[in-house]
């Protein structure tokens, strides 16, 4: 079933200061979401191997943080040419234990590499400052530091992506790094492992604790007294509890939380782009990424006319495993996500939702949902208030700029947000004064390593990627030299 090139990439336990653990007395089964068949048993980490990874990380951190940036970057760059000759591998694994389409995987992989290409650069451009003091026989000198020992815990929807990209950013600034990734999708994380170990990079700077005691693993993660930063990615209510939990110790923390995107479609807009640019906001990994269009404001004016354009898009989506060709909508990733999914589609039909496509599970399997579209959709319904977090294209219309507008910042989240349309002027109001961190214009794809990722109001805070993506991971020292 797991037929890589290079079996080697699987491995089914934690990855602690430079070593696999050996068997320990528990373990759990990775599920294939596509076919219900386990691919591996994987060993539970448990808290004693968490509080070893805690202390590796901060025995190995000084050493790492004291080589030159060029060194470390060296070390980055060699782990991002070892992910991309393994693209293949990396990719079924990725699909095989997410569901995702393989072409999806194959451009995660890359885009988890790049964060590590960029990071590799950005190393080398941690300048500090000096600053005019007020008296002419000093000297102010500002420092920029590693924070020191880093954790982390990511989701299972970009199960490459999402560690890469805090890792990349963590070790290139000279932090050392213990991950727990979500317990759906451990053998991507433990892959990377292995490909960082091949890379060089030292013991106990890269740490993989697998295990489906997210609640106690975490624990440690968030209060051990050596972890410095807490970095998230997941759902603003395990958010908030971890945010609790680092607040104790005063750790510094990054939230990559939930979203609600909206997603609106001007009357001055190319019809033709913006549906396009909708189904590739709404589908990717079947509506699983918290970036997804989740409400969708189309003028009224234009209304019928992009649903013209629109219907017939969704109706050739390809329902398939993610390995078979021309897969566009793989499984979900446990049926607690269908009968969410199920459950926001009954609420909007019965407060009055028109269905024109879709709307139940998929013959592919019982994790399969088909691709829907509703029009009709009103604020009131839980899908225009909530992440759907499925294949649901919800729309709702709208007459005015200043109604799209409030539409679209009635919402506790400020994640990603979208706008079509031609009008300059219009363009400018909106990306003023839309309340998200992320906002696509004429643009449904936004993500890169080039550019800083996150959000504002309950979506979390911090940045990553980009040049910003190190100030998180670094710290000011502000040195007063006197007598001069
Ligand atoms: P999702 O809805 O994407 O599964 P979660 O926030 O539930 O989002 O999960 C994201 C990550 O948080 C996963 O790695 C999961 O194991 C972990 N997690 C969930 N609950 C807790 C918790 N109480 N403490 C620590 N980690 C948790």
């Amino acid at each position: 079933m797991l037929a890589l090139t290079d079996p080697a990439l699987v491995k089914t336990r934690s990855f602690i200061n430079g070593q696999w653990q050996a068997a320990g007395p528990h373990r759990f089964a990775v599920v294939n979401p596509a076919n219900g068949k386990t691919l591996a048993q994987v060993d539970e980490a448990t808290l004693a191997d968490a509080t070893m990874a805690v202390e590796a990380a901060a025995a190995a951190q000084p050493g790492w943080a004291a080589l030159a940036a060029a060194e470390r970057a060296a070390v980055l760059i060699e782990w991002q040419q070892l992910l991309l000759q393994h693209e293949a591998d990396l990719a079924l694994l990725l699909t095989l234990e997410q569901g995702k389409p393989l072409a999806e995987a194959r451009a995660e992989i890359r885009y988890g590499a790049s964060y590590l290409g960029w990071f590799a650069e950005e190393a080398k451009r941690l300048y500090g400052d000096i600053i005019p003091a007020p008296a002419s026989d000093k000297q102010i000198l500002v420092l920029r530091q590693a924070v020191g020992v880093v954790t982390a815990i990511t989701p299972w929807n970009f199960p490459n992506a999402m560690l890469m990209r805090k890792a990349a950013a963590a070790l290139a600034a000279g932090c050392s790094f213990v991950v727990k990734p979500a317990a759906q999708t451990p053998l991507s994380a433990l892959a990377c492992a292995e490909l960082a170990q091949r890379a060089g990079v030292p013991a106990g700077i890269f740490n993989v604790l697998v295990g489906t005691n997210a609640q106690q693993l975490g624990e440690v993660l968030t209060t051990h007294p050596l972890v410095n930063k807490f970095s998230f990615t997941g759902s603003t209510a395990v958010g908030k509890t971890l945010l609790k939990q680092c607040a104790e110790g005063v750790k510094r923390v990054s939230m990559e939380l939930g979203g609600n995107a909206p997603f609106i479609v001007f009357a001055s807009a190319d019809l033709e782009a913006a549906a396009e640019g909708l189904i590739a906001a709404k589908f990717r990994n079947a509506g699983q990424t918290c970036v997804c269009a989740n409400r969708v404001l189309v003028e009224e004016t234009v209304l019928e006319r992009f649903m013209q354009i629109l219907l017939p898009k969704v109706q050739t989506l390809k329902v398939a495993a993610g390995t078979e060709p021309g897969s566009a909508i793989g499984p979900l990733i446990e049926a607690k996500a269908v009968a969410k999914v199920q459950q926001l589609l009954d609420d909007a039909l019965d407060q009055g939702a028109t269905l024109l496509h879709g709307g139940k599970p998929h013959p592919a399997g019982p994790l399969f949902f088909e691709p829907t579209l509703l029009t009709g959709v009103t604020p009131q319904m839980q899908l225009f208030q909530q992440e759907i977090f499925g294949p649901v294209l919800a729309i709702t219309s709208f007459n005015t700029e200043q109604q799209a507008l409030a539409l679209a910042n009635a919402s506790d989240y400020g994640l990603a947000g979208y706008i079509y349309s031609q009008q300059l002027g219009q363009v400018f109001r909106l990306a003023q004064a839309l309340q998200v961190g992320m906002l696509g214009v004429n643009e449904g794809i936004i993500s890169n390593a080039a550019a800083p990722f996150g959000g504002i109001k309950q979506s979390g805070y911090g940045r990553e990627g980009s040049r910003y993506g190190l100030d998180d991971y670094t710290q000011l020292k502000y040195v007063y030299l006197g007598g001069l």
